[in-house]
Formats: structure tokens, C-alpha cells, sequence
């Protein structure tokens, strides 16, 4: 092909606006003010909502104790992904501008009135060692519980791995710091959720009225144990010990015995009353296509609850023709991450009762945790 100077002048716009695209797709160009904001918000959701899945992350700057694995600290994603912040891997106080990013973003989206801050456990082996090298990285709960101490806007999400000797102490413990609910990723910590220690974790997390937060479908971001751990099928073993499970991403990703993972968790929901699912993670680059076909599902919208996944970068481009253009303008040209993720979930007709269903899935706990508060205080 001969190149003429028409083509080499199309070629450099083309790539000028796939720069600008790319950019867009991690970090948006400029936020509204707080009376924009507020302006374009239904009244019922100005500072109402409740996120139930946002991650902390840290290296360990400032004496966190947060802990990252090599691969993870190099790879790409998380170097784009904290720059995407305006942060970087080696910045001495990078734990502490990653909660002041979360914190002014939070108070910036207009909707939020406040998000579970999730902890994260080492991954342990069946024989109940931790194995640090296995673990793409640990974010303390007493970390977390000091954040939640410190904010009202950031509820404890605490993390506990089954395997550990020390499960159920660790889970008395953090119920006492006022954790809300447990997170598990079992694809990548690698616990069977049938096994026998996780049955008497879910007895003690029920007695406590702690709700469990379980990565279901597939996991293609972080190294992982096995995929087969992520079968929502599992959730049976925690809803038959009466816990309040929420199914984060609702198993958007991968595919067992011949059917999606989303499609086995659509069938569980008129069996178990006490199954939830999350909406993290939906506008991402690999998942939006389940967001679109989520508003089809009626049958689920009341059993969704609102989630982030925080930081992972919503990918607005990928609506481009598939919202209208004006939705999808207002949400591309935002850089507040919450703000963009809200917008592409209200283009998508996403129910506004699914911001506040998260207070009714913790409201047993939460209850318990404000009659405690006049102790705590003494
Ligand atoms: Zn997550």
C-alpha cells in the first residue's frame, strides 16, 4: 500500500483520537460541581446510597502493615490503575492519598452516602499455612477498622480466610471492631466453600448477623487458585447455614457445565431469600455486556444491591451507540470514578432501589452495631 500524504494525515488523527480515547478509557477529562451534581440527582438518592464493594489498597507506606505482591506491584494494571488515581506504586504516602483519593471522590459523586471499605486476607493452603507467595496482596483488618474508626463514611468490611487456625477467633475479633460482613475471593484464596471449616465460619457469622461478600464467575484480574472455587452453585453450603450472601459481580464472567455462571445464579435466587447479588465491576472493559442484560432480568432487580468495585476503572467508551448520547457523553467526560460507574448503571435502567438495598441486606447488623455505640463510647 502506497502511503500519501492523506492517508499519513488520517492515520496521525486517527491515532490522536485513539490516544484520547485510551486515556478515556482509565481517567476522564474534568467532574461537575457539587450543585451540578446534586442538581441532576433524583431527590431520594442525594447522599442516600450505600456501596458495598470497595477495595482498600496499600504498600505498607506510612506503617499500614497493607502488603503487595512483586507481580502485582509491576504489572500493569496496577500502575495504570493507580495513575488513573494521579498516584504512583512508590510514592512514600501512597496508602494515605489512596484513602484521601477514595474519601473527596466519594463525597464528590453526589449519590453516596457511604461504602463497605474491604480488607484482604493471605491466601492459605487446604493444610491451613499462609502462602504468601500465592497472594496478590493483603490489606490488614485492623487497618481497615482504624479507616472506619476515623470516617464515618466507610463502613468495616473485614476479610478472613476459613483455612486459618485462628477463623473463628479472628471473626470474633472483628465483629468486636464492628465489622459489617466478610469478604471472600474464593478463586483466588482457594477455599472450597463446602469444606467442613467453612460451615462452622458461616454458623458463627450468622450468629453475629455478619453478611458474606463472595466473588462468583470467573476472576481474570488477579493470579488465581482455581476458577472452579467461583461456581455460584457453591453459595448453597453459607445460604443453608441461614447466612446473608452477596454474590459480588453477579457472576458476570465464565461459563460450567454448559451454562453461564450468571445464568446458574439467576436460577438460585426463588429458592434463597437470603441471596444477594452486586453490581461491581459491571461497567469494567470485560463485564459490561451482563449490565446491559441485567435491566432484562425483572425478576432479580430486587435482590440487586449497588457496588463499585473501586478502583477499577469504569470503561464509559465501551457504551459509545449503546446509551444515549447524551447519557454516555456526561458519563465519559467524568473523571470521578463513582460518579462514572452511577451514570452508566442509571443509562443502562438500572433501579435507583438498588443504591439503598444495601442498608436493608446489613440492616440486621447495622442495628446491632448502633445499640452497641452508647457502650463504646463509655
Ligand atoms: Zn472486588
Amino acid at each position: 500500500m502506497k502511503l500519501t500524504r492523506r492517508k499519513l494525515l488520517l492515520g496521525g488523527a486517527s491515532a490522536i483520537v485513539l490516544g484520547a480515547a485510551g486515556y478515556k478509557l482509565l481517567r476522564g477529562f474534568a467532574d461537575e460541581s457539587p450543585e451540578e451534581v446534586s442538581q441532576t440527582l433524583p431527590p431520594a438518592l442525594r447522599g442516600t446510597a450505600l456501596d458495598v464493594h470497595v477495595h482498600i489498597l496499600g504498600t505498607g507506606a506510612g506503617g499500614t502493615s497493607c502488603w503487595m505482591h512483586d507481580d502485582m506491584r509491576d504489572s500493569i494494571q496496577v500502575r495504570a490503575g493507580l495513575w488513573n488515581l494521579g498516584l504512583h506504586i512508590d510514592q512514600p504516602d501512597l496508602d494515605a492519598r489512596y484513602a484521601d483519593y477514595l474519601l473527596s471522590r466519594m463525597h464528590g459523586a453526589g449519590f453516596l452516602k457511604q461504602v463497605v471499605a474491604l480488607a484482604m486476607d493471605y491466601v492459605y493452603s487446604a493444610s491451613g499455612e499462609r502462602q504468601v507467595d500465592r497472594t496478590p496482596f493483603f490489606t490488614p483488618n485492623d487497618y481497615v477498622a482504624r479507616l472506619a474508626a476515623q470516617h464515618r463514611e466507610l463502613l468495616f468490611g473485614a476479610s478472613i480466610h476459613p483455612y486459618r487456625p485462628d477463623a473463628l477467633e479472628e471473626l470474633d475479633r472483628v465483629a468486636a471492631l464492628g465489622a459489617v460482613l466478610v469478604k471472600w475471593i474464593p478463586n483466588v484464596h482457594g477455599m472450597d466453600l463446602g469444606d467442613v471449616r467453612c460451615r462452622a465460619f458461616y454458623r458463627r457469622l450468622a450468629q453475629h448477623q455478619m453478611a458474606l461478600l463472595v466473588h462468583v464467575g470467573d476472576e481474570q484480574a488477579m493470579a488465581i487458585a482455581g476458577q472452579e472455587f467461583g461456581d455460584p452453585r457453591r453459595l448453597v453450603a453459607p445460604l443453608e447455614e441461614g447466612v446473608t450472601v452477596i454474590a459480588a459481580h453477579v457472576a458476570s464472567l465464565g461459563s460450567r457445565d454448559g451454562r453461564t455462571n450468571f445464568e446458574h445464579l439467576v436460577e438460585m435466587f426463588p429458592r434463597w431469600p437470603n441471596l444477594f447479588a452486586d453490581t461491581s465491576a459491571l461497567t469494567l472493559l470485560t463485564r459490561w455486556r451482563v449490565l446491559q442484560r441485567l435491566a432484562e432480568h425483572a425478576e432479580i432487580l430486587p435482590r440487586l444491591v449497588h457496588g463499585s468495585d473501586f478502583p477499577l476503572p469504569p470503561a464509559s467508551s465501551f457504551y459509545f451507540g449503546r446509551i444515549a448520547i447524551r447519557d454516555w457523553w456526561r458519563a465519559w467526560i467524568r473523571e470521578n470514578p463513582f460518579r462514572r460507574d452511577f451514570l452508566l448503571k442509571q443509562a443502562c435502567g438500572l433501579p435507583a432501589s438498588i443504591y439503598v438495598r444495601g442498608y436493608e441486606v446489613l440492616a440486621p447488623r447495622l442495628r446491632s452495631l448502633a445499640a452497641r455505640i452508647p457502650t463504646a463510647l463509655a
